[in-house]
């Protein structure tokens, strides 16, 4: 638990949150924030900040929340399609520290560019990418 984290206060019950699911170790609530109506996140009980920090049991817990949530969130709100993100960091845009996916429901005409522009890799750069990430697997 970490006394500053909006995340933690929601898990004590400090502060409200629309929540949707509970279990020992998981979590589930609205977005206060959303990038369309019944944007949900999933998120730890126990603080941690990145995805690379948790124990990998809990990640298979949250995983199997993330896919529940989806389903509901895609029935209830009869969307298209959906986008499930996680952020690490605040160079990708994480804002809460505090280890969470979002599920976010997607219609066909929502106008969302959750999409990013493709860059290129120079001859042989593909297979160095892949030579350096596999050494440290
Ligand atoms: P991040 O950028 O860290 O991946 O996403 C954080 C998300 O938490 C944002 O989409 C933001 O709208 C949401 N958020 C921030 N504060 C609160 C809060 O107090 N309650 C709820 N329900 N969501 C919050
Ligand atoms: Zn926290």
């Amino acid at each position: 638990m970490s006394d500053e984290c909006i995340f933690c206060k929601i898990v004590k019950g400090e502060i409200p949150s629309y929540k949707l699911y509970e279990d020992d170790d998981v979590i589930s609530f609205l977005d206060i924030g959303p990038a369309n109506k019944g944007h949900a996140l999933v998120v730890s009980k126990l603080h941690y900040e990145l995805l690379t920090e948790m124990p990998s049991e809990l990640l298979q817990k949250m995983i199997i929340v993330v896919q529940k949530i989806a389903a509901a969130v895609m029935k209830a709100t009869k969307a298209d399609g959906f986008n499930v993100l996680n952020n690490n960091k605040k160079a990708a845009g994480q804002l809460v520290a505090h280890v969470h996916f979002h599920v976010v429901p997607r219609f066909s005409d929502d106008g969302l560019k959750l999409v990013w522009p493709n860059k290129e890799y120079k001859e042989k750069e593909i297979e160095e990418y892949m030579d350096k990430i596999k050494s440290v697997l």
